[in-house]
């Protein structure tokens, strides 16, 4: 806190983890002995550099772009790379911190980072964007590789960027298939992967369910966001029988009595590249709230799936929640709740999947995309997708056991940050570390 009092998300990050894991270290005082939390803290590497690039009217700009490589005793780093101009250190680095638990939970050998920049690419033309995407490669490109540090998609990140991205890469360093993930499918991309997160997530759920004797059949859902997170969360929830209500972007949520038509919604930001309020020229029923919060929606809901940024549910929007009647808030996006409100979902017996758990299908499918790049073997949709499903069941089996072993509760959160920190910890110590 004294180091860093402006890293406000960071502290959040550190807070929630620090606060759930100490059983875990009541019973392995080796971590404590070794002063394995300090080391684990710090960044391995934290790289911040200049972008310069030029607009279509001849004008030169300049953006920050970062890359944090948090920690590689798992594998190389791994996160994705953000473009949305809240981004800074703090931000970098709290989604880089959780990226390592995330990544460890997956059980596949990849270590933890993030990358991004305060770059806007709302209202840039795709020229602007290939010229921002291949200044940032640029740079950037000294410091990743197929077996140092390979970068992915998250918020402002898809398949276009990522493909300036590679090109970029190769135009410098040959062709390297593995370097980045989520390519298209035309080289070397993986089936599966533009609808992993979302898959993952409901995934998640579905197990969670199960174990309850509970499916998603009939469950009133709504999702924030209407990105690619959001729009594979409620394809498969849609495909698993429950009803999906409500989705939104930044500016304002649209809420349809009879149910989000997701082609539309495909077509507005997949291939248009518009605001959410042209649902409503296609949907005469549905209603656009401008401005506003989809978690100050008022309606009834079982399952809430906040997919698009961090702190978007204050303690006051959690509130609103458990008056809906929600049973179960997911987390598609990276810590969308803030501590306080978790706080209050905790209060109210409000079952909560931490996004480092319940979001970790996508990077579990990049990393087999590296897989494949390195067999040099492309795999089945069907094929992709199971493995999906087995990891996300066994993420979930993994947090709600740890935390039953350590707490004689479930407490996904706790469950999560032990086992993710459990196994880093132990590769930590081993590779003389400390
Ligand atoms: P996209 O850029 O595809 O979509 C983001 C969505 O969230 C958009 O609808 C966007 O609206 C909305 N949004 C972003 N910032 C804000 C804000 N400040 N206020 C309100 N709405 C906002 O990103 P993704 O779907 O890839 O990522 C969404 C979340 O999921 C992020 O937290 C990301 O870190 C996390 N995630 C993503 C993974 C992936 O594989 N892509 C993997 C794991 C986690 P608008 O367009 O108006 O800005």
């Amino acid at each position: 806190k004294e180091k860093y009092p402006d890293q406000k998300e960071y502290l959040q990050a550190v807070a929630e983890f620090m606060g759930t894991i100490e059983p875990f270290l009541m019973k392995n005082p080796i971590y404590v002995e070794k002063n394995i939390l300090e080391l684990l803290l710090i960044p391995e590497r934290l790289i911040e550099f200049r972008i310069p690039w030029m607009n279509d009217r001849g004008e030169w700009k300049v953006n920050t772009g970062y890359r944090v490589q948090y920690n590689s005793a798992l594998g190389p780093y791994k996160g994705g790379m953000r473009f949305h101009p809240t981004v800074n250190q703090s931000i970098m680095k709290f989604l880089a911190f959780e990226q390592i638990f995330k990544n460890s939970l997956t059980s596949l050998p990849i270590g933890g980072g993030k990358g991004g920049s305060d770059f806007d690419p709302k209202g840039k033309s795709d020229g602007e964007i290939m010229r921002f995407c291949q200044s940032l490669m640029q740079e950037l490109q000294k410091y990743i590789g197929p077996n140092t540090d390979v970068p992915a998609g998250d918020i402002g990140v898809g398949g276009r960027e990522i493909g300036y991205l590679f090109g970029e890469y190769k135009r410098l360093n040959g062709y390297q298939s593995g370097v980045l993930t989520g390519k298209p499918l035309a080289y070397w991309g993986s089936l599966a992967r533009t609808e992993a997160t979302g898959y993952g997530l409901v995934y998640f759920v579905q197990h969670l369910l199960n174990d309850q004797k509970e499916t998603l059949k009939d469950k009133k859902v709504l999702v924030s966001g209407s990105g690619n997170v959001a729009i594979y969360a409620i394809q498969k929830a849609q495909e698993l029988g429950a009803k999906v209500y409500g989705c939104s972007d930044s500016s304002g949520y649209v809420i349809d009595p009879d149910g989000i038509d997701l082609e539309l919604v495909r077509d507005i930001k997949e291939v248009n590249r518009e605001r959410i309020n042209v649902y409503l020229t296609q949907r005469p029923k549905a209603k656009f709230y401008e401005g506003k919060n989809i978690w100050e929606a008022t309606i009834a809901y079982d399952i809430a799936l906040p997919c698009a940024t961090q702190n978007e549910i204050t303690p006051e929007l959690a509130k609103i929640m458990v008056k809906n009647g929600v049973k179960v808030v997911a987390e598609g996006a990276n810590m969308p709740t803030t501590l306080e409100a978790l706080e209050v979902l905790n209060d109210n017996q409000i079952i909560y999947c931490p996004g480092k758990a319940s979001n970790a299908g996508g990077v579990a499918v990049s990393a087999l995309e590296m897989a494949q790049n390195a067999q040099r073997l492309p795999w089945t949709f069907e094929k992709v997708d199971q493995e999906l499903n087995q990891i996300m069941k066994n993420i979930y089996e993994t947090c709600r056991d740890t935390s039953l072993a350590y707490l004689s509760k479930e407490d996904l959160v706790a469950g999560a940050n032990m086992a993710g920190f459990e196994k880093v910890a132990k590769a930590m110590l081993s590779q003389g570390l400390v």
